[in-house]
């Protein structure tokens, strides 16, 4: 039997072994169960996403001997002559290669006989943007006026380029890029069908290189088939698209999170000499950044990104390392780099010096932080002054100046805790995980508020509130101990609690709820303690109102008063 490429082979032949496109499949079924298939199509996305794949289909299941039908037989002649390309009532036109308007002509000509064999005459114009000017206003003619077995599929790259008085008379449906993790999937499955020995992380560079196509996907594959054999490197799949391995672009993003200028303009260097592509690399570490950003700030689960289970371990990893306000600047930074590259006259510096602008971002301090700790700084102070006899016991603060008041350095010093917690948090969740897997989905909609001596108060919002009872289990509650004591480098011990769902109004009454020992929970009153202003800070920041004020603002708390 003669050899047949891939991407051909595996071509999908039911709605249902399109990859990565449900919303348009879901929909062409339900239009043809319930009989109302439009006239014209439009299906718009890049290139090798399924465009043409899903118009087959779409043929198929109209001029199937059984059908119509959402699940075309495959069988019949209309279906087996539809796959080969070679039924005379559906026809695929390259707009590219007919740009003109006489083949336009042919087609309005052609499209008047009824169809030779099935119920329908599927025309399927591929780019059809490339079209004429002429050629469009042929094609209108036919469009406002079809006959009855006439059916269009349209496919473009470039919607913007087709007139609308075409658009206006086709039903439109975007086909989106491939998932990563999508792409890596459907690889494995052809891999393994092929009996092809591909490790992950070549799948996973294959599909880095494919950038959302899975027809080249399916192609690299290929023909790193036929230079390898039967076992494929991610080193072999490397060579092929000029791309960075993946454990490298981890070391990179590292060192520059980490600050560690001097590894990563190192680093870059190798890159370079090995004959890297450079835009690439910055295109790669800023989506990664992203991603750590997106973690980071929406807590979202980095699975939702649609990455791989080895790129989301590294991005939680990599969350860990920096504050979202820094890795925030070295996305800025890697974007700026990202529209000048392709036009440097030397790509190495610039993206060295774009690194080691995004290392000096990474260690220096922010505003934010400066105000933060001028803010603590005050508060501090005022409440040594007003209220002499402030918080009895916080044994370690190791990280204050000595010549600082004892109080102020206390308060700091549990301010301090509680930022690296907050910090550390997603590496918390995820050492914690290693002993108490089940805690991990619970624990990631908690956050750490406030440090009261060997207390850890750690909450969640009302509508997690069941979250709280799932988790309170003495082997759940040894192995969180233990992660933040070690964080820590002190004994602490934590104690959950869910946040107060009245408190959303500003006012005196529910400041107190939030603060005072009658209200709060039994627990709490065991250790009383003066209203510190730390205390009610931390508690005002998660108010949502005030919360939303200090991002309009881009504000602090400066005072509570009461
Ligand atoms: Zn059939």
């Amino acid at each position: 039997m003669a050899y047949e490429v891939l991407a051909r082979k595996w071509r999908p032949q039911q709605f249902d072994d399109v990859v990565g496109q449900g919303h348009v499949t879901q929909t062409l079924k339900n239009a043809i169960t319930s009989n109302r298939v439009a006239h014209a199509y439009l299906f718009v996305g890049p290139r090798g996403v399924g465009k043409t794949s899903t118009a087959r289909i779409l043929a198929k299941a109209i001029n199937c001997e059984k059908g119509p039908t959402p699940e075309p037989c495959g069988k019949c002649a209309a279906c087996l002559e539809i796959a080969a390309g070679n039924c005379l009532d559906v026809l695929e036109i390259d707009a590219a290669s007919n740009t003109g308007v006489d083949n336009v002509r042919d087609l309005r000509e052609n499209a008047r006989y009824a169809p030779a064999r099935c119920p329908f005459k599927v025309y399927i114009i591929d780019e059809v943007h490339m079209l004429s000017v002429q050629a469009f206003n042929a094609l209108l003619k036919t469009l406002e006026e079809p006959p009855a077995h006439v059916k269009f599929i349209f496919a473009t790259t470039e919607p913007q380029k087709v007139p609308a008085t075409i658009l206006s008379r086709c039903q439109r449906f975007d086909l989106r890029r491939i998932s990563t993790r999508d792409i890596v999937e459907r690889l494995t499955e052809i891999a393994k069908t092929e009996k092809v020995n591909v490790d992950p992380d070549a799948l996973l560079a294959i599909a880095r290189g494919a950038e959302g196509g899975l027809r080249d996907a399916e192609s690299a594959l290929d023909q790193l088939i036929a230079f390898r054999g039967k076992t494929i490197r991610e080193e072999d799949v490397l060579a092929v698209f000029g791309l960075v391995a993946r454990q490298t672009l981890d070391e990179l993003m590292e060192a520059v999170l980490k600050g560690d200028v001097a590894t990563a303009v190192r680093r870059v260097g190798d890159l370079d000499r090995n004959g890297k592509d450079l835009q690439r690399l910055v295109f790669e570490l800023l989506e990664q950044a992203r991603h750590i950003v997106i973690c980071q700030y929406t807590g979202a689960d980095p699975v939702g990104l649609e990455l791989t289970e080895a790129q989301v371990e590294s991005i939680r990893r990599q969350a860990a390392l920096c504050d979202p306000g820094r890795v925030l600047r070295v996305v800025d930074i890697l974007t700026e780099v990202e529209s000048r590259i392709r036009y440097a006259l030397s790509r190495r510096a610039l993206l060295e010096t774009a690194l080691i602008r995004s290392g000096r971002a990474t260690t220096s301090v922010t505003l934010d932080e400066l105000l933060a700790r001028l803010n603590q700084l005050k508060a501090g102070l005022g409440q040594s002054s007003k209220e002499p006899s402030g918080r009895k016991s916080s044994p370690a603060s190791k990280e204050s100046p000595a010549a600082a008041p004892g109080r102020v350095r206390e308060a700091a010093g549990a301010q301090d805790e509680v930022a690296l917690l907050a910090e550390s948090w997603l590496d918390i969740v995820e050492r914690v995980s290693h002993s108490a897997p089940l805690a991990k989905a619970y624990l990631l909609d908690a956050k750490p508020v406030d440090v009261e001596g060997a207390r850890v108060v750690v909450s969640f919002d009302p509508e997690f509130a069941g979250n709280k009872e799932k988790i309170e289990y003495s082997r759940n509650l040894k192995v969180i101990n233990k992660v933040m004591s070690e964080i820590l480098n002190r004994e602490v011990a934590v104690e959950f609690r869910v946040l107060d769902a009245k408190a959303t109004v500003p006012g005196d009454i529910k400041v107190k709820n939030m603060t005072s020992p009658e209200t709060a929970p039994a627990s709490e009153s065991a250790t009383e303690k003066p209203k510190g202003r730390s205390r009610s800070t931390q508690d005002w920041v998660k108010n949502p109102t005030v919360k939303k004020a200090l991002e309009l603002f881009n504000g602090d708390i400066v005072d509570v008063r009461e």
